[in-house]
């Protein structure tokens, strides 16, 4: 076992919570799973790994943090970013960067061009990562976690069992469904709408039929502070779990919106990226958002 499952009550209710954020500070959560594979192969099969996407992703982080370790080379393609982050780059972005990412900034009418041609620079010891790690590559891991908890399933006599975990790609939702055929898995997407979650999943394969995408009561912004997600986050901290600021607060809340219909054990996976908190964290700061 990787990690543990806890009992958790939370606004009256009883929960169970998978600690992946406790795996490791720097490839936390669902990344060690997606990457799993990769950690788990010798250091002399790559000499560089290449991504893109955002600068506080926390994908990103994992990603340098696993280079850094297997000594591999890191080239990490993204929008131009603002000069004050160039000069006192911040938060993931600043322990990236420590740990010998290299930044590549694409000025952005030439980037969807710049990745769609990164697939040439792909050879026997080079890699090419998709987007926050949502890649095929990720179904491994995710099928070490959902052995785990098919263990822990058995070892608490649950005839029915209720997963919960948030989606970015959907790359964690969708395996873990596919490779749990007798649980039921129930994401939201964080990333645009369920709609765009559901064709990035596609990508992958059929769409479990054990998957099912909550829909959040209102319309959210990917990684904007939002009040009532400083909220949830506070209230989840003081019932004894801190989550991230960016995927859990809509998670949690949708799930207490939708709950009503969801019968049996409730099993929430913690996906970690904490470290991204500082940063979001000084925004809600910054933009006098307060909980209430
Ligand atoms: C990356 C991430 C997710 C989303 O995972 P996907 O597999 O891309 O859906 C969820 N929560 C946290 C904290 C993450 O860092």
């Amino acid at each position: 076992m990787l990690s543990e499952v806890e009992a958790f009550h939370f606004k009256g209710k009883n929960f169970f919570v998978k600690r992946d954020d406790l795996i490791d500070p720097l490839l936390s959560g669902n990344k060690y799973r997606k990457l799993y594979s990769l950690i788990q192969t010798p250091a002399e099969k790559y000499k560089t790994i290449i991504s893109y996407g955002g600068t506080q992703s926390n994908a990103m982080l994992s990603i340098a943090a696993l280079c850094q370790q297997k000594g591999w080379g890191f080239e990490y393609y993204c929008k131009p970013i603002a000069q004050h982050l160039k000069e006192k780059p911040t938060g993931n972005l600043a322990h990236a960067l420590q740990l010998g990412m290299k930044l590549i900034e694409v000025d952005h009418d030439k980037y969807e061009h710049a990745i769609a041609g990164l697939k040439t620079q792909e050879s026997a010891q080079t890699l090419l990562l998709k987007q926050g790690g949502a890649d095929p590559l990720a179904e491994l891991g995710i099928q070490q976690l959902a052995a785990e908890i098919a263990a822990w399933q058995q070892q608490e006599h649950l005839k029915t069992l209720n997963i919960i975990t948030p989606s970015g790609t959907g790359t964690t939702a969708y395996y873990l469904a596919k490779s749990l055929p007798q649980a039921h898995v129930f994401t939201t997407a964080s990333v645009g709408d369920n709609a765009y979650l559901l064709q990035q999943m596609s990508a992958l394969g059929d769409i479990p039929s054990n998957l099912t995408l909550l829909e959040p009561s209102r319309k959210y912004h990917f990684a904007k502070p939002y009040p009532e997600f400083l909220n949830i986050y506070e209230e989840l901290k003081k019932a004894g779990i801190s989550f991230d600021l960016i995927y859990a607060p809509k998670m949690w809340l949708t799930l207490f919106a939708r709950m009503q219909n969801i019968q049996g054990t409730l099993l929430y996976v913690h996906s970690g990226g904490l470290l991204g908190n500082e940063t979001m964290l000084e925004r809600y700061a910054h933009k006098g958002v307060h909980h209430v």
